[in-house]
């Protein structure tokens, strides 16, 4: 209960009752409620510099795992980047120099990216450096794989341009070893079979029995296989692309036909003696760019070592030609 004030009315000569105004009672308890208010947001306010709350401890902890997280990444690409080096090193040192392309310089496997500044945008923050950096790294790792990728597409063009040209050269001795009764003649300076006098022998004579397979020496287009040729009676001319054609004279009979696709190992006719010829036997001409070269440097892809010195032996002898 609050206490009753009285004060003196010199008026009316008596006590009279002091009466408190409600204004005045709202006004004390709003001055205590602000004042109270204030204090109480001061004192939050002064313990949050000192004291973290739970908030902001999960926060920090975030941070924390993030940074760590950003360099585990940075370790992880430590490795990319090692592997990376690795498989351009052996892109520029093997595969580029098999295939006969110019190595990719390093300035350009690892250009970085001019002008503008990319990373504008993550600048300003406490992180800023490491972030950056990180995207530094990942960006130049991403353009260095784009590099690397277009490298190694045109190292399978080529691959596949060096298969088809393995596969067209003409490769393989024409006559089965088996079927051979021997190497007549090789290419170079021989005595003619008609006239006895010495001159050029343009290719190679491999002495069979009439009617002995003959066979595609590499992959490519029956060009010929007709007698219209002085000399060579019954012939078939292959062409391999890359400059090569291969010939096949003095055949019995032809297996194959004009603008026929053949792969290396086809029969493609028959030991004969057909045109300027003396006995059974074929002749093989072998033409790179429209000059005639020796047959003999071609039988790497069919021949053992010792096969092929007694072919050579054979091919260098001095003797007669067939034609
Ligand atoms: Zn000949």
């Amino acid at each position: 209960m609050s206490k009753v004030k009285y004060y003196y009315d010199s008026d009316s000569l008596s006590y009279r009752k002091i009466e408190r105004r409600k204004r005045t009672t709202f006004k004390y308890a709003f001055m205590f409620i602000l004042a109270s208010a204030l204090f109480g947001f001061l004192f939050v306010f002064i313990a949050s510099q000192y004291v973290e709350s739970p908030k902001e401890r999960s926060l920090a902890r975030e941070l924390h795992n993030m940074q760590l997280q950003y360099e585990l990444l940075n370790k992880k690409m430590n490795e990319a980047e090692n592997v990376l080096a690795n498989v351009a090193d052996r892109d520029n040192n093997i595969y580029r120099v098999y295939f006969e392309a110019n190595p990719i310089p390093e300035a350009q496997r690892r250009a970085g990216f001019g002008g503008i500044n990319r990373y504008k945008n993550l600048e300003g923050f406490d992180n800023s450096k490491l972030i950056v950096e990180s995207n530094k790294r990942l960006d130049i790792l991403q353009k260095q794989i784009v590099v690397q990728s277009k490298s190694l597409d045109e190292i399978a063009v080529l691959a596949k341009e060096k298969e088809k040209l393995l596969a067209a050269i003409p490769a393989i001795q024409p006559v089965n070893n088996k079927d051979l009764k021997r190497m007549a003649s090789g290419y170079g300076m021989r005595s003619d079979p008609f006239t006895k006098a010495r001159k050029m022998h343009w290719g190679m004579d491999f002495t069979a029995p009439r009617g002995t397979p003959v066979y595609a020496s590499g992959d490519g287009i029956v060009v010929r296989a007709d007698s219209g040729s002085t000399g060579y009676g019954n012939h078939i001319r292959i062409d391999h692309g890359f400059g090569y054609i291969s010939l096949y004279a003095h055949l019995y009979k032809y297996n194959v036909r004009k603008n026929q696709k053949v792969k290396r190992g086809d029969l493609i006719g028959f030991v004969g003696s057909t045109g300027r010829s003396e006995a059974p036997h074929l002749h093989y001409e072998i033409f790179k760019d429209g000059d005639r070269i020796n047959p003999m440097n071609f039988y790497y892809g069919s021949l053992t070592a010792e096969e092929y010195s007694k072919l050579l032996e054979h091919a260098s002898l001095e003797n007669q030609s067939l034609d």
